[in-house]
């Protein structure tokens, strides 16, 4: 079998069943399917039902908790007993601030959940990088990814030491902080991800980029990039067992 590459973080429920079915038969890849509140997790799960190679994860993303309900949490939770990953979920502190009280009150129903069920999670860490990480000590979590790291250098050793992972983005090219954080992260701590649908910069962000991603993770850390799709590969296995 080959090698498959890894989007650790995108958004599947924002493409066709078809465009879904295409990225993984074009690009032989193994897709986690983030979420963003209960009809998205609804469609991830449905989505996964149909296709292989995507792993589905529910959850609410830290912008959408504003206007969420509680009966809306607990429903995401009650379907969340079919899956292994809660995600999109996290803290936001720069772009949502004046809702982080309700934020980390989400947060911690759902660390506590995964916990009790052995779940992994997909979380949103921006500027609340070290209040996630040691909300995820806290309540013992054993597999975790930041997604699209852009964070302290110095929480990246304590990342890597809890066995958590971050990801890497098609931005890496040009995203001047988060270059950074790929030269000074592990290979053993670094999976893909595409975020897509997401625009960002004017660049549509897609699983159809994590190819050219890899080939630059290999650039940047001199390993041969063969050797580096393996490595990511085996990353996640790591993160779901
Ligand atoms: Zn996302």
């Amino acid at each position: 079998m080959n090698i498959p590459y890894v989007d650790a973080h995108v958004h599947i429920y924002g493409y066709s069943i078809d465009t879904v079915k295409r990225f993984i038969r074009d690009l032989e890849i193994i897709l986690l399917g983030v979420a963003e509140d209960l009809s998205s997790s609804m469609k991830v799960l449905e989505l996964s039902s149909k296709v292989n190679s995507l792993i589905p994860a529910v959850g609410i993303h830290p912008w959408n908790i504003k206007d969420s309900s509680y009966s809306e949490l607990e429903k995401v939770l009650e379907i969340a007993k079919s899956v292994r990953i809660l995600g999109e979920i996290g803290l936001d502190k720069r772009f949502a601030r004046e809702s982080i009280d309700k934020q980390l009150e989400f947060l911690e129903k759902f660390l506590s959940f995964a916990s009790e069920n052995d779940l992994r999670v997909n979380l949103h860490t921006l500027d609340a990088w070290r209040d996630v990480f040691e909300l995820l000590v806290r309540y013992e979590i054993s597999g975790a990814i930041f997604h699209w790291y852009s964070g302290p250098i110095d929480l990246l050793n304590e990342i890597d030491a809890q066995g958590y992972f971050i990801t890497i983005n098609p931005a890496v090219k040009f995203q001047k902080k988060h270059r950074e954080i790929l030269k000074k992260a592990s290979i053993e701590m670094i999976l893909t991800e595409s975020d897509g649908p997401y625009n960002y910069k004017g660049v549509n962000l897609s699983p159809a980029l994590i190819p050219d991603t890899v080939k630059e993770i290999a650039r940047v850390k001199e390993i041969e990039e063969k050797e580096v799709k393996k490595i990511i590969y085996k990353n996640f296995q790591r993160y779901l067992s």
